[in-house]
């Protein structure tokens, strides 16, 4: 089989402005939708459709009994190259798309605060021009793309990499919405999150309180624990915790109280030795309360793990391609965004950020696991002002403009590039084993998911975090 690219990156570009319309067209729809972790049914048909229109066949139509997972391939044999799909909107982050915090005239309340419309827009239109290649003979192997729901806040990939869908995946791609051009050359945090219940009896808290046992005392007790524990914490970890339930009325003894905790750390090693003390303040908090503790497990997710040459080669494929041309409207509309968030009015960035060397982060993300089954690397592009996060009004206003659409389409450009070399270039591929090999070093990949949980307990929690 010849090694030698058949295809010119040119080409690739061009093919990626062919469909252009299609990726903006997305991102629009996803963003209209705004469908939540584990409800992205719509987006999920969406993206499955045009895939097929471009020559794909669905592979998976379910993934771990979630129904809006899905795979889609194209091509035949190896390599096989995967490019990841996001499509789940945030709760509450609705907003229209102006440069200023306003609702949405629908009603609708949820909103792409993440930039998920357009990473699943963008990741499609990669693997639909990569795809036109492989389908016109010049390019060989299985472009494969991941449709994969709720990464907010649900772990959608964690589940689906338990179920073995990555496991012969070659190399994996991804990108992610940034206020900047670059290579996410960096580490995320593992984290694990518990929901922490105490049952104790109700009494008249003024006539017969010794009747009572107090779940609110036990919360109390468990948090306390779990800050004298940050004393012998690794700088690396962080806890944090939100009470959900503490009782209703003073002269009402709680029977029931609930926590929400979230541990991070460096690894997920680390992660769970904690989440076993965690469970062990639990049981002391309500043999001290003469409650009853129950500990449900939420989610869990291993760090995002760097690829060395991937990261390497990302960085000269996003410099190739260059950050979007923003204009003046998309400037302006940028600046007033900065000055309603008392941001620096510095605009959009549209220079290419230099590589940096793993970084390590303090948020999570799902892929982590993926990264820990398959080298995997990931690229930025612009899609919000300078300085504006993630997970802001600000954000889901801009990736419902131009401003998004723009961001998306290099994002396919940087990715389609990269997954059309990969293709061609075994010795890439190689290297960018051996580097993960040695970062395993002769682990396998262990699912951060207790085997009793069948599914997603997203799925049936109803607005357990939201
Ligand atoms: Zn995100």
């Amino acid at each position: 089989m010849s090694d030698q690219p058949e295809i010119t990156n040119r080409e690739i570009i061009t093919y990626v402005d062919d469909i252009r319309p299609i990726i903006e067209a997305a991102a629009d729809a996803l963003w209209d939708f705004a469908e939540v972790r584990y409800e992205e049914v719509r987006s999920a048909a969406y993206l499955k459709e045009i895939l097929e229109e471009g020559g794909y066949t669905i592979t998976h139509d379910t993934v771990a009994g979630i129904p809006t997972a899905f795979v889609a391939e194209i091509g035949e044999g190896g390599p096989v190259i995967g490019i990841l799909a996001e499509y789940d909107a945030l709760p509450g982050l609705g907003n229209a798309p102006v440069p200023r915090k306003e609702p949405r005239a629908d009603g609708v309340t949820s909103g792409h605060g993440c930039g998920h419309n357009l990473i699943g827009s963008a990741a499609v239109g990669a693997a639909l021009a990569v795809g036109r290649a492989v389908q016109a003979g010049k390019l060989s192997g299985t472009v494969r793309l991941y449709g994969t729901p709720a990464e907010e806040g649900g772990q959608g990939k964690v589940y689906m990499a338990r179920d073995g869908v990555f496991d012969d995946a070659e190399i994996i791609l991804h990108w992610h919405p940034a206020d900047r051009a670059g290579v996410m050359n960096e580490r995320t945090a593992a984290n694990a999150n518990l929901d922490v219940a105490f049952f104790g009896v109700t009494a008249h808290a003024g006539g017969q309180p010794w009747q009572g046992r107090s779940a609110l005392h036990a919360v109390e007790l468990f948090c306390h624990g779990v800050n004298l524990m940050r004393e012998q914490m690794e700088p690396t970890g962080r806890v944090q915790y939100v009470i959900r339930a503490g009782g209703e009325e003073t002269n009402i003894i709680p029977d029931y109280a609930s926590v929400q905790i979230a541990y991070r750390d460096a690894d997920l090693e680390r992660v769970n030795r904690h989440i076993e003390w965690i469970k062990q303040i639990a049981e002391g908090a309500a043999l001290a309360t003469q409650t009853r503790a129950q500990v449900t497990f939420l989610g869990a997710i291993h760090d995002l793990m760097p690829n060395g040459p991937l990261a390497e080669r990302m960085q000269a494929v996003v410099e190739q391609v260059g950050a979007p041309l923003f204009d003046e409207a998309e400037q302006a509309f940028a600046r007033q965004v900065q000055a309603e968030m008392d941001l620096p009015d510095a605009g959009l960035e549209m220079a290419v950020r230099p590589l940096v060397q793993e970084r390590a982060e303090g948020y999570s993300t799902d892929v982590g696991d993926v990264s820990k089954i398959a080298p995997t690397m990931g690229l930025n592009m612009p899609t919000v002002p300078a300085g504006v996060s993630m997970h802001t009004w600000g954000a889901t206003a801009c990736h419902g403009v131009s401003i998004g659409r723009k961001g998306a389409v290099q994002a396919a450009k940087g990715l389609a590039l990269m997954a059309a070399e990969l293709l061609t270039e075994a010795e890439l591929r190689a290297a960018a084993k051996a580097d993960f090999d040695a970062r395993m070093g002769g682990k396998a990949y262990v699912s951060p998911i207790p085997p009793e949980i069948e599914a997603p307990p997203m799925m049936k929690v109803e607005k357990i975090e939201d």
